[in-house]
């Protein structure tokens, strides 16, 4: 496994559509192991191939749960419901935060690293996180979503109040 280095915002490869996946090698099991090295180094919670210069369409979720790390090749949403607004951030915009409104709770329809397609649910973060993941696949950033980035004295007063209310 080998570190790849994380593109941050400006660089093309954050707004292109990627391709999918057809060939499940050895070649896209590195990129896996690399991509999940990678995020863990980060200690991010999900991590999207373009955002390593990749255009295919592959992503890692953490699953907030347990912790851990899924793995999605050629992922589709299939279902969405409710809504949550939370903070968000991405490791291609290192230091900033914003506020967006996601579904509460998705169901993603995605292959393994063979190639088995399988389904996955997520709700709270790990439905905010399977939807910002996806979007990268097709050129998109939660900062297309938000009206302004955080100032540190906005972050801190949403982290102060999402400790009163015991989130
Ligand atoms: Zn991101």
């Amino acid at each position: 496994m080998a570190l790849r280095k994380i593109i941050e915002q400006g660089d093309a490869c954050l707004t292109m559509v990627c391709r999918p996946v057809t060939a499940f090698n050895a070649r896209l099991h590195q990129l896996l192991d690399d991509m999940t090295e990678t995020l863990t180094e980060a200690n991010g919670a999900g991590l999207a191939a373009p955002q390593v210069g990749i255009l295919r369409r592959v992503c890692i979720v953490m699953d907030a749960d347990t912790g851990e790390y899924l793995e999605l090749v050629n992922p589709e949403l299939v279902a969405q419901s409710g809504e949550q607004t939370g903070l968000e951030g991405c490791l291609s915009l290192p230091g900033k935060w914003g506020i967006v409104t996601r579904p509460d709770r998705v169901r993603v329809r995605a292959q393994d690293r063979d190639g088995n397609w399988f389904e996955a649910e997520g709700e709270d973060l790990t439905a905010r996180c399977f939807c910002h993941e996806l979007e990268h696949l097709d050129g998109h950033l939660y900062s297309e979503r938000i009206d302004h980035f955080l100032s540190e004295e906005e972050l801190q007063s949403y982290l102060e109040q999402e400790e009163e209310e015991g989130e």
